[in-house]
């Protein structure tokens, strides 16, 4: 009997210590985790970089409020807006608003959105997924999780992923666009180069602005810093969560300066946001991952994985019809029905944890410090449960 309610379908297993990329179960067992509590220990587990900075904010105080001025969230927004700036060809300054998860940042940016622009509607895209609070819900077009849930927040419209038609829904009327450009929880998708190159000709050209949704797909997942590098586009609002913290909850919204200024004392806030705690701890996962050679780092050994993948893949043409991602957002996706969970589960029979998404897609999401030997440990036991599944 448990006192919780039953909105998650946990998988009966405690995790008691954590030590890279592996955890240790309270029976002792020794898992492979490359979930990363869902793409969140981007530094695995007890970094000492992480440990450290959780023993020195223990010492400040720990939650002042925003009522006062916050050295470390200062430092925090400045290390993020500089990256977003160096992105941009015409060096375009941006400034940032915590919250305390992703589905905070998107409702930060549906506000903003629509507060300077003075339009209501948000196109958001089929496969997508912006988190669970009403404003996010509704940008986020999964009809299954609105069920019972309505009237959600309205003008929120929805549009096919990278389908050149949708381009055209994006008008005068248009508020902003938010997309992924690796759909996460939908099936790891990735964003076709042409499509977004339209995406954006097609908002500038209407005045909308476009929302880069990066709660996933941030803070070094895909082996840039942000996802949308991979593009060449530059978005008018960033958000992003998951990554940031290393495991401490934290969200933030970074939009051009232009924008930023719509938000004026007593238009936005949250009691918890950006404390002293909060931001030593991101201040020091940025100071890992936003380190040039680590994103170089990450890119090779993601590179180095997807070959290794790849190559298993084409000896199970049977099973595994694609492989896809950026970096370290790795989606396989099976052939047979429900494939993907009985290799999810078989996996973790050989301690080895990572998720699903999609249909029938493995999602792979390793932290960011994972070692060549640990992708060929993933690799190893990879190869045994399908030579072994049916
Ligand atoms: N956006 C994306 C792309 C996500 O993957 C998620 C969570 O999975 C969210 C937003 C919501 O984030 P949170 O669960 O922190 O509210």
């Amino acid at each position: 009997m448990t006192a919780l309610m039953s909105n998650y379908a946990r998988i009966p297993l405690t995790f008691v210590e954590g030590e890279g990329c592996f955890l240790t179960s309270e029976s002792g067992e020794r898992y492979l985790d490359f979930l990363s509590g869902v793409a969140v220990n981007s530094l695995g587990h007890a970094h000492p970089a992480l440990t450290n900075a959780l023993l020195v904010a223990a010492k400040m105080p720990i939650h002042v409020s925003n009522y006062y001025e916050i050295p470390g969230q200062e430092q925090a927004a400045a290390t993020l807006c500089k990256l977003a700036k160096t992105t941009s060809v015409q060096n375009d300054e941006y400034r940032a608003v915590f919250g305390n998860s992703g589905a905070e940042a998107n409702e930060a940016a549906l506000k903003i959105v629509r507060k300077y622009t003075g339009r209501s509607k948000v196109i958001s895209f089929f496969g997508g997924f912006h988190g669970r609070t009403y404003g996010a819900l509704s940008m986020t077009a999964k009809p299954e999780i609105h069920n019972g849930f309505a009237p959600l927040v309205p003008d929120c419209e929805y549009a096919a992923f990278n389908d050149d038609e949708a381009i055209a829904r994006i008008d005068n009327e248009t508020a902003a666009v938010i997309v992924e450009f690796v759909q996460g929880e939908g099936g790891v998708n990735v964003a076709r180069q042409k499509w977004i190159d339209a995406l954006f000709t097609q908002a500038k050209s209407v005045g909308a602005l476009v929302i880069a949704d990066e709660v996933q797909t941030g803070c070094g997942r895909t082996g840039t810093f942000f996802s949308f590098e991979h593009f060449g586009v530059v978005p008018d609002i960033i958000t992003l969560a998951k990554g940031l913290g290393g495991g401490v909850p934290v969200g933030v919204m970074l939009a051009k300066t232009c924008v930023a200024e719509v938000f004026t004392p007593g238009t936005h806030g949250s009691t918890f946001a950006g404390s002293p705690l909060i931001c030593t701890v991101v201040n020091a996962v940025l100071g890992v991952i936003a380190e040039e050679t680590f994103l170089h780092q990450v890119a090779r050994h993601a590179e180095y994985f997807f070959e290794e993948l790849q190559k298993i893949a084409a000896q199970y043409p049977e099973k595994i019809c694609d492989i896809r991602g950026i970096g370290f957002l790795i989606g396989v996706e099976f052939v047979p029905e429900n494939a993907a969970k009985n290799v999810w589960v078989e996996l973790r029979r050989h301690k080895v944890l990572c998720g699903t998404a999609g249909s029938n897609v493995l999602r792979i999401l390793p932290p960011l410090i994972a070692s060549k030997s640990e992708i060929d440990l993933f690799l190893d036991i990879f190869q045994k449960v399908l030579l072994a599944s049916k």
